[in-house]
């Protein structure tokens, strides 16, 4: 009888990938018997040993291969082994700590006792294409953004568009787009776009030149339009595959995900279980981006004038004024640290989340039919809310316009790109007066469902295993190398 294929998965260090790579593997180990490994490092290993676990308890053949993170050699502090623990200055040195795992990944294949079948690597992760090459082994880039931001990326670049404009906030139309989006080059840089990152936006297009296909977490029903643009454009194997979060939907998973949460999660729903039907506006920026002091007071004085229910997952806990906590009571819940956002978005209580529109948050929202309250802060996040609120019609705009990370780049430009006033009225504007955007967020979480429950995203990982059987030619002795002392696989591989 044939082995069951082993796939292994290497998940960009940042919690906006990890998260659906460890759904993904778990997508993949629920087919044909098939093993799959996640490469990830002691700290991050750490953070996902409960899905991890639960996974196990299912029946599913998932591990995880630690690596020893290369941080501390290059000065960065012990344990900060993921981008959301990387303070501003570290940022580039944590990319290249991350390009040095290519020793340990190396090691790590050598152990193995035949070579893997497949390797998954997040399209960040550029370094591993080499390692591939050498061990002959077929290699996906798995995208964790929405196919929406992949196609215009791709256009915006093949027309040289970014080049042309005078200035950042010069508007123009995204050019071949299967609708009309207008975009300017400061909201629509995408990743990896920072001073000193230059090669590895270089690396990243060559990689993903060299790729045997391309594995999407998106909801197909949502954005067909733009994943058959995206297939089009590459000429290449494209598959979505999402949405991946709605594999999640036992509590015990949907509470461990990513993270240890700072509160009970029974908790955090029985004090849901008081509030009346979509009322909460559930308010998170994700795992990276920080307000700064003066956009947390006035976000903070929008909820507290709004006089409505809300869960604020505030990184920023620390700039609130002493009294916040109290003269919200009851309404409020300030989440200090991690909150178990799936446990939270499931919920019939929540009406609404202010969301800074990552791509996981957006597809979290939008599977369980909640409607967005769109502040996007850098990287992919304003054209998803264009996605979101031109195209699906399932947001309003809070009506930030530029991106958090010019104000690095730019000291003297303002630290509130919002203010209180603008949060109130877009408040209202969805809780209250939002019907049509409520029933729209509806229809998308059934289609979304719907994706998953009759396999159609699932099915779609089937076609992964025909490729990789085919691309799968080169044949490596890897058991006849010596086991490396720097890595650490909890069970079987
Ligand atoms: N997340 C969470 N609890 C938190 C913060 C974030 O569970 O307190 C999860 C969230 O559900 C999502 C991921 O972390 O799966 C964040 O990914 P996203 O793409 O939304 O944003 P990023 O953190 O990459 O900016």
């Amino acid at each position: 009888m044939a082995k069951p294929l082993h796939f292994v998965l290497v998940p960009l260090l940042a919690q906006g990938h990890m998260i659906p790579t460890m759904d993904l593997a778990r997508l993949i180990a629920g087919r044909d018997g098939a093993c799959v490994t996640v490469v990830l490092t002691p700290v991050t290993a750490a953070r996902n040993r409960a899905v991890l676990e639960h996974a196990r308890r299912a029946g599913l053949a998932v591990d995880v291969a630690e690596l020893e993170f290369p941080g501390p050699a290059l000065g960065l502090p012990e344990g900060c082994e993921s981008h959301d623990m990387v303070s501003g200055g570290d940022f580039t040195l944590f990319n290249e700590a991350v390009r040095l795992l290519a020793g340990p990944f190396e090691a790590y294949l050598r152990t193995l006792p035949r070579r893997p079948d497949c390797i998954v690597a997040d399209t960040c992760n550029p370094w591993t294409a080499d390692v591939a090459r050498r061990f002959g082994i077929p290699r996906f880039v798995f995208h964790c953004p929405s196919a929406f931001f992949l196609l215009a990326v791709l256009n915006m670049a093949k027309h040289g568009v970014h080049d042309r404009v005078a200035g950042d906030f010069e508007p123009f139309e995204i050019p071949d787009f299967p609708v009309r989006a207008v975009a300017n080059r400061a909201t629509s840089l995408g990743f990896f776009q920072w001073p000193g990152l230059e090669k590895d936006r270089r690396d990243t297009l060559e990689a993903e030149a060299t790729a045997d296909g391309f594995i999407v977490n998106t909801c197909a029903a949502f954005e067909s339009a733009f994943v058959r643009g995206y297939v089009e454009a590459l000429g290449r194997k494209v598959w979505a595959v999402g949405p991946l979060c709605l594999l999640d939907s036992d509590a015990e998973t949907t509470a461990g995900r990513g993270n240890l949460a700072a509160v009970d999660a029974g908790r955090l729903v029985s004090w849901l279980d008081e509030k009346l039907l979509q009322s909460v506006l559930y308010v998170s920026f994700g795992s990276m981006a920080r307000l700064f002091p003066p956009q947390v007071a006035e976000l903070a004085a929008g909820l507290e004038s709004s006089n409505r229910p809300f869960i604020w997952v505030a990184k920023e806990a620390d700039d609130l004024d002493d009294g916040f906590d109290e003269r919200v009571a009851g309404r409020g819940l300030v989440i200090r640290g991690w909150a178990p956002q799936m446990t939270i978005l499931s919920h019939p209580s929540v009406g609404g989340f202010l969301s800074h529109c990552g791509w996981n948050s957006t597809l979290e929202s939008l599977s369980h039919g909640v409607p967005l309250l769109t502040w996007p802060d850098f990287a992919d996040q304003f054209l998803n809310e264009t996605l979101v609120v031109d195209v699906l019609g399932a947001g309003v705009r809070v009506g930030v316009t530029v991106p958090i990370t010019h104000k690095l780049l730019n000291p003297d430009a303002p630290a509130i790109l919002v203010g209180r006033d603008e949060i109130k009225r877009a408040l209202t504007e969805l809780m209250d007066e939002g019907a049509l955007i409520r029933a729209r967020a509806k229809e998308l979480a059934t289609m979304a469902k719907k994706a998953i429950t009759t396999g159609k995203s699932g099915a779609a990982v089937q076609p992964i295993f025909a490729v990789s059987c085919c691309t799968a030619k080169i044949s490596l002795p890897c058991a006849a190398r010596r086991p490396h002392g720097n890595v650490k696989t909890h069970g079987k591989v």
